[in-house]
């Protein structure tokens, strides 16, 4: 099992970007034959600024990760108590409450994102995309995914979360954040059924909107019931998902929305 664990580590710093290209390119034809929403003119200028930024994104965490990486570990080493890992739970409820944890974990820095304004400055870049689709998914500031992997690594060392339920819960959500993104037309009976066990395109397009109430909402990222238990579950948007407005709602900035724009936004005077 442990070799099984550090090939796949040794493997997931490049294989992850040929699983996202693969998945991507999935989607991308499903979102082009069965589309949730009507793309407007000048989608493909906003989808080169997304892939932009996750490759700078890419190339940012490249530079950090093995300093972060040797933080969280001196973190853990450090701690008096050995967590979930060093508990006498069997090994497969380890893995699994493993897993469960690093979704609690997303959903709760994913709230902070919204209420803590340093955090907001990096967040309103992913928000800021007047559309949705699956390049949406990767449309986040490099600083912001350098901060949020920094602080779940962090958290997951200081918690005691196995490496197994971290790696596998980072392949599921490479897949899954493309897939809540996507622009696809999934029937509302299947939209209903999958929702009992994760977030799918119609509950996260909900947390895009331009209103206040719906975007501090769904702040799930694979996992519901976090959702369902804090109170920030919403149904459905209240101008229907064809008509609801993506975005910022009080982006006055009269810039186009290119790289430099996305980059330059956290540093911004907020409204
Ligand atoms: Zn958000």
């Amino acid at each position: 099992m442990a070799q099984f664990i550090q090939a796949v580590m040794d493997h997931f710093e490049w294989g992850q970007y040929v699983l996202f290209s693969v998945v991507l390119g999935i989607l991308a034809l499903t979102e082009h034959f069965w589309p949730r929403r009507v793309t407007g003119e000048g989608c493909q200028g906003r989808r080169k600024v997304n892939l932009l930024l996750y490759g700078l994104g890419g190339l940012l965490m490249w530079w950090v990760a093995e300093p972060v990486q040797t933080a969280a570990v001196r973190l853990g080493t450090s701690l008096e108590w050995t967590g979930l890992a060093g508990s006498a739970l069997p090994g497969v409820p380890k893995i699994v409450i493993g897993v469960l944890l690093v979704d609690a974990i997303q959903y709760l820095l994913h709230r902070a994102s919204h209420s803590i304004p340093l955090l907001w400055r990096m967040h309103q870049v992913h928000h800021a995309d007047a559309a949705f689709d699956v390049t949406t998914s990767v449309r986040h500031h490099p600083l912001e995914v350098a901060a949020l992997a920094a602080l779940t690594l962090m958290l997951c060392a200081a918690l005691g979360i196995p490496l197994v339920s971290l790696l596998l819960y980072a392949v599921f959500q490479l897949v899954h954040s493309a897939f809540c993104h996507a622009n696809v037309a999934i029937p509302l009976r299947w939209d209903r059924r999958l929702r009992w066990v994760m977030v799918t395109p119609d509950m996260h397009r909900v947390h895009h909107s331009e209103r206040m109430d719906e975007g501090n909402s769904n702040f799930g990222m694979v996992f519901p019931w976090w959702d369902h238990l804090a109170g920030t579950y919403c149904v459905q948007p209240v101008l229907g998902h064809k008509d609801m407005h993506l975005g910022l709602a009080n982006d006055n900035d009269a810039r186009p929305d290119g790289l430099w724009r996305a980059l330059s936004q956290p540093f911004d005077k907020l409204p």
